[in-house]
């Protein structure tokens, strides 16, 4: 992202910016967009820093999307707490921001009579985290509501305040609002060391090109909030990536369940569940290992056979054969409390984890930066309101959703609107224009994906990746060999075909 740079210093011949901020948040997953945006009511200097090329890029960008109702998590957990908080406050949150959020409720659905003790210990545990309106029903009831449950089904938890939600949708538009009310957000800009002592009372956040002096330090870094702990000292825990694989399923399937279904969980996961999405998709996962790896984001044929055995055994009827991709998340696990880490570094007054979000972590977001700010403001930190803050965003159009008038009217407006990029999808070259010149800087091919749907239908991006391509690249005034998938190194052509032809001594006018 392009940003001035006040007071540029030579460090050891490259040019370093120092710039001043009351808090600088770590991370622009859900957690650090939610926090980002809580603190952009109040009269203060936030920077939001983030390493990859976009917003949303760790573990909120493939999670399964569920607002939790809140009655899986052990009482008296921050999980607990938070995740029924941030349930009461999702509807407005999304409302103020136009961000789609469908109360569709979940059902947990025990298959046998084993199974219906553990369906009852939820119901209390719901009532003790304070859940409202959970209530056990019975078979004729699961079976007329979802039809396409496995017959054998005997009961099921049913909880009415639960619901689906887009993730990154939110994140960018959580993100946004907060730019939009003064927070400066810096992309490609990974943290790689904070010190506490260079700057007098304050810390300095040290990225490749640009050193803040901030007062105050959030820590939202997700799959990584042990090694940004780590910079001040704090080693009292550590994270562990828990991976989720996941099938889509083409929009012709999305209708087989009309809410998130569960099994009943088991001691690490909430289950394999299957589940409709805000775009109308059918998704079945995730499974749960533990691993070293930190990156690992790839999706293997025994998980992959391991969630499909599952869901068969939730909904029979399953398509075999018409995914239309695949893909796996990390969860933030934090040991060894396996619980949210919340508060200030042991020693360092001055900086607050929001550490180790696992799941419910999208759904808690909101109560999240609630607790963050209250940390920040018993550490002193002034909370002034700002008399012109807007907690409005505007929802992003979508021209696929309007009536044939509607669209016919924006057609004769702009006739970028008459420009199907993305077929199966129908997405338009206007709604593409409109998320590259976004409010925060879009500027790769996964970021127009996750604005706009290009390349997220049934063919998967395999006939509009030329055209977004070209797009991207005029708009960005960059050739097209520097368009990337995701920033830096993840480029989309690897040479110019006439190139390599010249290097091999070829004559590119010759016939194949
Ligand atoms: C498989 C799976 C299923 C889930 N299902 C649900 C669900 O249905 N409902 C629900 O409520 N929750 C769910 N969750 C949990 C939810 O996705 C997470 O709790 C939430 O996304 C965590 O957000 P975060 O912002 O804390 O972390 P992240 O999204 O990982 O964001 C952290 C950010 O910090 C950045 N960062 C890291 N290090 C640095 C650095 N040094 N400098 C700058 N930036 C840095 C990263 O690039 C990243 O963007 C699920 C999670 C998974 C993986």
């Amino acid at each position: 992202m392009g940003f001035g740079l006040p007071g540029l210093l030579s460090k050891g011949g490259l040019m370093v910016g120092r710039l001043k901020a009351d808090v600088v948040v770590i991370g622009a997953g859900i957690t650090g967009a939610s926090i980002a945006r809580e603190l952009s009511r109040y009269e203060l200097k936030v920077f939001l820093v983030e390493k990859e090329a976009d917003v949303a890029c760790g573990s909120t960008k493939a999670n399964t999307a569920i607002v939790h109702a809140g009655y899986d998590a052990q009482p008296g957990t921050w999980k607990a707490k938070l995740n029924v908080r941030g349930v009461n406050s999702f509807f407005p949150m999304c409302q103020e921001l136009g961000v789609r959020f469908e109360k569709t409720g979940t059902l947990v659905v025990a298959l046998d009579e084993e199974q219906l003790p553990k369906l009852y210990e939820l119901l209390e545990r719901g009532y003790t985290n304070d859940v409202r309106d959970l209530e056990i029903i019975g078979r004729d009831e699961v079976l007329s509501r979802e039809p396409n449950i496995n017959p054998k089904a005997i009961a099921a938890l049913w909880a009415p305040t639960a619901g689906i939600t887009c993730p990154w949708e939110l994140t960018i538009a959580l993100v946004e609002n907060a730019v939009n009310n003064g927070v400066t957000l810096l992309l490609n800009s990974p943290v790689l060391g904070i010190d506490a002592s260079d700057c007098g009372s304050a810390m300095c956040v040290k990225t490749p090109g640009v050193y803040i002096e901030t007062r105050y330090v959030v820590n939202a870094g997700g799959l990584y909030s042990d090694d940004i702990a780590c910079m001040v000292g704090q080693d009292d825990f550590r994270i562990v990536p828990r991976k989720g694989e996941y099938y889509v399923y083409d929009k012709r399937f999305g209708s087989m369940v009309s809410c998130p279904i569960f099994p009943v969980p088991t001691a690490v996961s909430k289950g394999i569940l299957v589940t409709n999405t805000i775009d109308g998709n059918l998704m079945i996962g995730p499974n749960a290992q533990d691993l070293n790896d930190k990156e690992d984001l790839a999706t293997s044929w025994t998980g992959l056979s391991d969630v499909l055995t599952e869901a068969l055994m939730m909904v029979p009827g399953l398509p075999m054969v018409d995914s239309i991709t695949n893909f796996a998340g990390l969860r933030a696990i934090a040991k060894p409390s396996n619980d949210f880490v919340l508060g200030p570094a042991p020693g360092v007054p001055r900086f607050i984890n929001a550490a180790g979000i696992q799941s419910p972590g999208l759904t808690a977001a909101p109560a999240v930066a609630e607790v963050v700010r209250d940390f920040l403001y018993d550490a002193d930190l002034d909370l002034v309101e700002k008399s012109t803050f807007n907690p409005c965003g505007s929802p992003r159009l979508r021209f696929s959703a309007l009536s044939r008038n509607e669209q016919g009217v924006l057609i004769d407006k702009d006739p970028n609107y008459g420009q199907i990029v993305c077929r199966c999808e129908t997405v338009t070259e206007a709604e593409i224009l409109a998320a590259i010149h976004g409010p925060i800087p879009c500027t790769t091919m996964d970021g127009v994906k996750r604005r706009t749907r290009a390349g997220m239908g049934r063919c998967q991006a395999g006939f509009c990746t030329p055209r977004v391509a070209a797009v991207l690249g005029r708009e960005l005034g960059c050739d097209l060999d520097e368009v990337t998938k995701r920033g830096s190194s993840t480029g989309l052509l690897l040479a110019r075909t006439c190139d390599l032809r010249a290097a091999q001594g070829g004559d590119d006018n010759a016939e194949d």
